[in-house]
């Protein structure tokens, strides 16, 4: 770099984020301090002295390079540590553990504005019948094809969830009930008029969905508000499934 302003380089490499991590290893000349000092302040990792020892020189690039491929790897395993923790493998949905912990921000958010939060519970009508015709595998097929739907139907905001087995649950910051309806009336009706193709011979299976809907109060907590939602729910199914129910708990 005798052309360029190596300081210049090494802070430009750790000012933009996909090169901040990177090994710096800087070489100057022998007595020159301050400008040793100023590169290891800007965050180099190691230095060595012109004239330079090759073997010496083949040493510290080695040790840098074993040092990021291990901070790689605790990055990578911390990050698939967390994905585990916070997602569903069949469906990619988050879970319940993660919805919970949330809402319990989102629904304190929606308590101090005066803008609702809505939830929508879902459970797939005679789920089992799925099971029991075309197996647990094809079952599983049908979960995954309908979180796919769900994340179609939702906004970015929102949050969608695998609640228990066949149940799903979407926290939607900032929904008034009748927008909340809107929003799960059409993803039942898109749900019940396309048929699952998960690659069957016979053709795609005919699904549909029944959801409960239940919008925030006072002083209410996220299991209250997810009672609600389960109570709509229930009345959807009791009525003939197929259904969204908004909760008329007051
Ligand atoms: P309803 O309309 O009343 O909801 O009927 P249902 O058959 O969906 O309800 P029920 O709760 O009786 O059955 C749910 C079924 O969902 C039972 C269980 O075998 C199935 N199930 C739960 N989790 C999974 C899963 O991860 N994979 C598969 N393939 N099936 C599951
Ligand atoms: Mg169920
Ligand atoms: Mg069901």
């Amino acid at each position: 770099m005798r052309n360029t302003d190596g300081l210049r380089v090494c802070s430009k490499l750790r000012s933009f984020e996909q090169t901040r991590h990177v090994p710096i290893l800087v070489m100057v000349d022998d007595g020159n301090t301050k400008l040793l000092v100023r590169a290891l302040e800007m965050g180099v990792n190691d230095y060595v002295v012109r004239p330079v020892d090759r073997m010496e020189f083949l040493a510290r690039v080695k040790t840098q390079l074993k040092r990021k491929r291990y901070a790689d790897r605790l990055w990578e395993n911390f990050h698939l540590s967390m994905q585990l923790a916070t997602t569903d493998a069949v469906t990619g949905l988050y879970n319940r553990h993660y919805l919970t912990s949330h809402m319990e921000t989102r629904l304190e958010a929606a308590q101090n504005s005066d803008k609702p939060l809505s939830v929508m519970m879902m459970d797939i009508d005679h789920f089992k019948v799925v099971n029991d015709t075309y197996g647990h595998a094809a079952g599983d097929m049908v979960l995954k094809e309908f979180a796919n739907r769900v994340g179609k139907n939702i906004r970015g905001v929102d949050l969608a969830a695998r609640y228990g087995g066949e149940e799903f649950v979407v926290m939607m910051p900032e929904t008034p009930t009748d927008w909340a309806f809107m929003i799960a009336d059409r993803l039942r009706q898109e749900v019940s008029d396309n048929g699952f193709d998960i690659g069957l011979e016979t053709g795609p299976i005919k699904i549909s969905v029944s959801i409960g809907v239940s919008t925030s109060r006072a002083d209410m907590t996220p299991a209250q508000l997810l009672e609600d939602a389960d109570k709509a729910l229930y009345e959807a199914k009791e009525s003939g499934r197929n259904k969204v129910v908004i909760s008329d708990v007051e």
